[in-house]
């Protein structure tokens, strides 16, 4: 198990297991189809965990937003009401933001140094094929974001699959082969830790049936 700063319940990036590290304990289990031929490298830089992303101590966590980067419920207000009221104030400044795009702030009072936020799509607004591709296009730009502020370690929540009504079975699928696809890229070399923060036992076990699809185990 993770251990971590009892003080303030802080959990450090460099206390999460990596991938590796949970094939090696079998808390992951080798999946018999792979999409990719399997990479240590790639597995040493992906994590998965069922916590609260406020208490990531990460470069970045992302934010599930709305267009207008307000405040709102879910992932969004437990982040605003870390992160004091600052994080709003800056975030109202950014003129909204697309849906499928991605905008970076400070992360003020989190452990987190920044918060990106991006849009997901509200799934019953599009037909599903473009609800996919906005879907992938917020990991993606996410991590865009991330690379053009020098941020190496990155924590996303399950984008759009709560208020917004993505079944986690369909997003995770995108998630997980989006991050994958750009971390094994030249435009994602220099990330060194994608974080998974589910936050229900249930999503945290169809992300751990995913995962290994797509990160095959590699020894
Ligand atoms: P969206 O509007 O994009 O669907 P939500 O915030 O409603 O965003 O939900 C996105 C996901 O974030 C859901 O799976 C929800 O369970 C999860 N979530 C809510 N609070 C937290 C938190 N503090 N840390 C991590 N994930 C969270």
């Amino acid at each position: 198990m993770a251990t971590r700063n009892a003080s303030r319940g802080v959990l450090n990036v460099s206390e999460i297991p990596t991938l590796v590290e949970e094939y090696a304990r079998r808390s992951l289990h080798r999946d018999s189809g792979a999409v990719y031929p399997p990479s240590a490298a790639l597995n040493r830089k992906l994590s998965v965990l069922r916590d609260d992303i406020t208490k990531i101590s990460a470069d970045a966590i992302v934010n599930a937003a709305n267009n207008r980067l307000a405040g709102g419920a879910g992932v969004n207000g437990a982040i605003q009401a870390a992160a004091g009221p600052q994080l709003l104030e800056e975030s109202l400044a950014l003129n909204g933001c697309d849906t499928g795009d991605a905008k970076i702030t400070k992360g003020y009072m989190l452990p987190a140094r920044h918060v990106i936020h991006v849009v997901g799509p509200m799934y019953y607004q599009h037909d599903k094929k473009e609800a996919n591709r906005l879907l992938e296009s917020c990991y993606l730009r996410g991590l865009q974001v991330a690379v053009e502020n020098g941020i190496k370690t990155i924590a996303f929540p399950s984008i759009s699959t709560g208020i917004f009504g993505f079944p986690i079975r369909e997003a995770s699928p995108i998630a997980i082969n989006t991050v994958r696809q750009f971390l094994q890229s030249a435009e994602g070399n220099t990330i060194e830790r994608v974080i998974f923060v589910l936050f229900g036992r249930e999503d945290e076990q169809v992300y751990r049936t995913t995962i290994p699809k797509y990160f095959h185990q590699s020894e």
